[in-house]
């Protein structure tokens, strides 16, 4: 089902006086063509596609409203998308995000992390400059949004990073109708494709079943995955304490404080303990935690590992993780081609990951796309 949404802004035809008629068909004979994609203003106005919203060395930048949406670097006025590192980062004069993104990018930098921020609730629209926004569920984290961008009837519009499946920890993607989507193409090959989280989660009980002698590390990025992970295991059933490594207790609190329910908690500190009171224990921690001396403490411990990269071997071997768990915050291969078919729009345009294979499947299937060359976004922050 599509979210459904207010018409657009049409400054260039208040600026200039022109009354234009700025239907879908009406436009074509003035529609031009470059290397981004064709001219929405009509004839004598000659905005582009590229003009309302184009890659710079900063991120995504929107000129006719003078801001950029999750830049790599500090900027006047910036919107944020989700609050992932490489796309929420601090140093920003303005910002506009979701309440929970802006409450995340405080509990990790700090509330002094921009000069001024700004709330935006899921589904309303604000004006800026010339340009309408308005942000849409992700499915990706907690707080996570797509950001349609707005002007003159069209639409763009940027996803940021998301997934389409059920994820008890966030609001699920909601389609949003667009004449370009933004899409990420980090799980973009068709190899790519994740099995049931809840069949994941299992591997994982039944191996504690199994080794009750041995502590389970369940190595998860501590925003979003790791949440997850627990909120997983607590619909499963299970209902001993979760042990969290202290790099994760402050996001923890905070999903629970949103009403997530992650049970009972304890930190996974051996100095109040001995070995053996993690015997059988589930204790999540970040996956750079495994090379610390922290990860060796446990008892014979198993190490899992819950990312989308599991699914290759080679990766699950080369970190030495004994118990792969398939879990990706970000499309598969399925989820991507099946949003792209749902929302039908006019350009794609890809970036974050594998662009080639996603670009060829939209040309197989009518669909214009552009491989959108962004920098500074990390492929295995899933
Ligand atoms: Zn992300
Ligand atoms: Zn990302």
């Amino acid at each position: 089902m599509f979210v459904s949404l207010p018409a657009c802004l049409e400054p260039p035809a208040r600026r200039t006086g022109l009354s234009l008629t700025l239907n879908r068909t009406g436009l074509s004979a003035g529609r031009q063509e470059n290397v981004f994609g064709k001219g929405f203003y009509g004839t004598g106005t000659m905005m582009r596609f590229d003009e309302l919203l184009h890659p710079t060395p900063k991120g995504l930048y929107c000129p006719p409203g003078d801001f950029y949406i999750d830049p790599v670097k500090p900027v006047d006025r910036a919107l944020i998308t989700h609050g992932h590192a490489d796309h929420a980062r601090p140093g920003h004069k303005a910002v506009l995000a979701t309440r929970q993104t802006l409450d995340i990018m405080a509990l990790r930098y700090g509330a002094d992390h921009a000069d001024s921020t700004e709330i935006i609730a899921y589904g309303s629209s604000r004006t800026i400059g010339d340009v309408s926004v308005s942000f849409h569920p992700a499915g990706h984290v907690l707080g996570s949004a797509q950001i349609a961008v707005c002007c003159n009837g069209r639409r763009i519009v940027a996803s940021g990073d998301y997934k389409r499946r059920d994820d008890p920890t966030c609001i699920s993607f909601e389609p949003v109708q667009c004449d370009v989507f933004i899409t990420e193409a980090t799980f973009a090959l068709p190899v790519f494709r994740h099995p049931d989280d809840r069949q994941e989660i299992q591997k994982l009980l039944s191996s504690v079943v199994q080794f009750p002698e041995r502590a389970h590390l369940v190595g998860a990025y501590a925003l979003g995955k790791a949440q997850r992970v627990i909120a997983l295991l607590r619909e499963a059933g299970y209902d001993q304490p979760v042990f969290i490594h202290g790099a994760m207790q402050k996001l923890c609190d905070y999903y629970q404080s949103e009403g997530i329910d992650l049970g009972p908690l304890q930190p996974a500190t051996l100095e109040k303990g001995n070995k053996g009171d993690f015997a059988g224990a589930i204790i999540v921690g970040p996956p750079s935690a495994f090379a610390d001396k922290w990860a060796r403490r446990f008892p014979d411990p198993i190490a899992a590992f819950a990312s989308g990269w599991m699914q290759i071997r080679q990766r699950a071997k080369q970190r030495g993780v004994e118990l792969p768990l398939i879990l990706s915050d970000h499309c598969d291969w399925d989820e991507l081609t099946t949003t792209i078919k749902e929302i039908a729009p006019e350009e794609v345009w890809i970036t974050h990951g594998r662009e080639d294979a996603l670009t060829r499947w939209c040309e197989l299937n009518n669909y214009t796309a552009r491989p959108l060359s962004l920098v500074g976004y990390e492929e295995d922050g899933d």
